[in-house]
């Protein structure tokens, strides 16, 4: 899974030496904001999609939970960029990660206390496996995602992804794909990982920002594709029962990119197979990345290897 190198704290280093104490707060606390991005090869070499979108959102969840980063949004951009010429890679999957260091065992620690920088640069490939083709089959989990007023869901928190692995290991026992989960209202929230989509009569449906989960920048993506495409796409509550009734399903983000889903809690979606609007929005997608889409909204950064 390592690459050669990893990004620490200002450094680049060998993957092995980047250690963490046993006394690190994130760790006892779940204090850690991070990112998932992903490198794709493109025919002008490696380059990175949404990077300074992506680097914005971990600047926001760590002034979410008050984390001083003490490198600038630049300096991560920059990190991120020489990590993937360092380690030669065509193609990545990057987690950069801000975390409260060794600096007490106190649930606040003393003002100054160290945080810790790290980014780490992973061949990946798709995150659902076989089901970002054939369509994933999904449950609707009995597991809520957290109310507004508990934990921040727009900040991209380490403690967050304890819920994600309630949905993901259920799911999992029931031999699904993955969980998505309704919120604190009982209305269609989001998967462990991912955002969700519903078609309905040639119409994306999704729900609003409020409904407890992770703003996502492949729902945005999709969102500005779609409009691109003349698709229509509305924000708005969804009732676990649109899941059920849809002309199409599927689910996004920067691991799973565009997965589709077949089947949700045994019931076929659709045809129970992709749908033709998922399979255009995955050609748009996967277009801006071997050039058959048109970057017009500037998402891709060139690495600029040689
Ligand atoms: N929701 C959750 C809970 C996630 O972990 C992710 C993955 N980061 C997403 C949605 C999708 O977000 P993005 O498209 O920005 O990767």
């Amino acid at each position: 899974m390592s690459t050669p190198f990893l990004w620490h704290n200002g450094h680049i280093k060998p993957w092995t030496e980047a250690t963490v104490h046993v006394s690190t707060h994130a760790l006892h606390y779940g204090s850690s904001v991070f990112e998932g991005e992903r490198v794709y090869a493109t025919p002008q070499g490696p380059a990175y999609f949404r990077l300074a979108d992506h680097t914005r959102r971990l600047f926001e969840s760590a002034k979410v939970y008050e984390i001083e980063i003490g490198y600038s949004e630049e300096a991560i951009n920059a990190a991120c960029l020489e990590l993937i010429r360092v380690n030669r890679m065509k193609s990545a999957y990057v987690r950069p990660i801000v975390f409260r260091g060794a600096g007490g065992l106190g649930v606040l620690q003393k003002n100054g206390a160290p945080v810790d920088v790290a980014i780490m640069a992973l061949d990946w490939g798709a995150y659902l496996g076989e089901a970002a083709e054939r369509g994933a089959d999904v449950c609707v989990s009995s597991w809520q995602r957290p109310a507004p007023n508990t934990v921040p869901s727009w900040a991209k928190a380490g403690g967050n992804y304890l819920n994600s692995q309630l949905i993901g290991l259920e799911a999992r026992r029931g031999g699904y794909d993955e969980g998505i989960a309704l919120g604190h209202n009982g209305l269609l929230s989001e998967g462990a990982g991912e955002n969700v989509f519903v078609v309905k009569r040639g119409k994306l449906l999704t729900p609003p920002a409020s409904a407890g989960i992770l703003a996502g920048i492949t729902r945005e993506t999709v969102m500005m594709l779609a409009a691109d495409l003349g698709i229509p796409v509305e924000e708005r509550e969804l009732p676990r029962e649109a899941l059920y009734s849809a002309d199409e399903v599927f689910m996004t983000g920067t691991a799973a990119e565009i997965t589709p889903v077949r089947s949700v809690d045994r019931k076929p979606v659709g045809a129970g197979k992709p749908g033709p609007i998922t399979q255009t929005l995955r050609q748009a997608f996967f277009g801006l990345f071997d050039g058959r889409t048109d970057d017009r909204h500037g998402w891709l950064t060139p690495v600029h290897t040689a």
